[in-house]
């Protein structure tokens, strides 16, 4: 996989500080990094080489190829619960140190906080799953996280390799929600994508983007939920199977 990411977009060193820090239980990054099951991989393997006419598609939904990287980002069937919590998760995390920032009364932890749909402190309103309301028309209008002076924020998590294409793809799709803003409530608006791949690669905007953001977020921090929110999907899966 290192071999498919391009160097300029991708921050390589960044996305794979999970394998060197340390920080992450040697059976989750084992779950990760080994196969989910290898005798499928062996099918792919030799489907592509002999052209066997070897069952290597997702057993759930039958329509992809068994990797790592489409089982964990590209399945329809988990993607209804299974992605959409890893999803939240991080986007609470993200939420929870804004919270922090801005002075909003929150839990001691990131994990025990639960993200209203409004709140506010001061000048400052923050949204959480909510459509930002426009006078015309904008399809995409829930623009996630935050809205205040100047910040609209989404973050995703996406398939590994995707990361890139997603983080130019939010900002298309929010670009008309930022000049409807603009315009209504006459404040600079600014899309910030926070993407984190389902192994953790990350593009080299995030950290300019996470900067921009207030509140402390820490890229390691984050990436961590994802993985553990991504170990979670294999052994579930494993588990179905078993
Ligand atoms: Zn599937």
């Amino acid at each position: 996989m290192p071999c498919n990411l391009d160097e300029k977009l991708v921050d390589i060193e960044q996305s794979y500080r999970w394998l060197k820090s340390g920080d992450i239980k040697g059976e989750t990054e084992s779950t990760i990094v080994a196969a989910p099951r290898p005798s499928n991989y062996y099918n792919l393997f030799q489907e592509k080489t002999w052209k066997d006419e070897i069952e290597s598609k997702c057993q759930l939904c039958k329509q992809h190829e068994e990797t790592i990287d489409r089982l964990t980002s590209e399945c329809p069937i988990l993607a209804k619960n299974e992605y959409l919590m890893r999803h939240d998760k991080i986007c609470t995390h993200l939420h929870y140190s804004i919270c922090k920032a801005i002075g909003i009364k929150t839990t001691d932890k990131w994990y025990t906080h639960i993200p209203k749909p409004v709140c506010e402190e001061g000048d400052v309103t923050g949204l959480w799953n909510q459509a930002v309301h426009t006078d015309r028309e904008v399809t995409a209008n829930r623009p996630g996280t935050k809205k205040e002076n100047m910040h609209t924020d989404r973050c995703g998590n996406t398939r590994n390799r995707n990361v890139v294409q997603k983080e130019a793809e939010k900002k298309l799709k929010y670009k008309r929600l930022c000049i409807e803003i603009q315009r209504m409530w006459n404040l600079k608006c600014s899309i910030l994508p926070v993407i984190i791949g389902a192994i953790g690669i990350v593009t080299r905007n995030l950290r300019k983007n996470l900067e921009t953001v207030p509140g402390k977020h820490s890229i390691d921090s984050l990436r961590k939920t994802a993985i553990l929110g991504t170990s979670h999907i294999i052994r579930k899966v494993l588990q179905c199977e078993a």
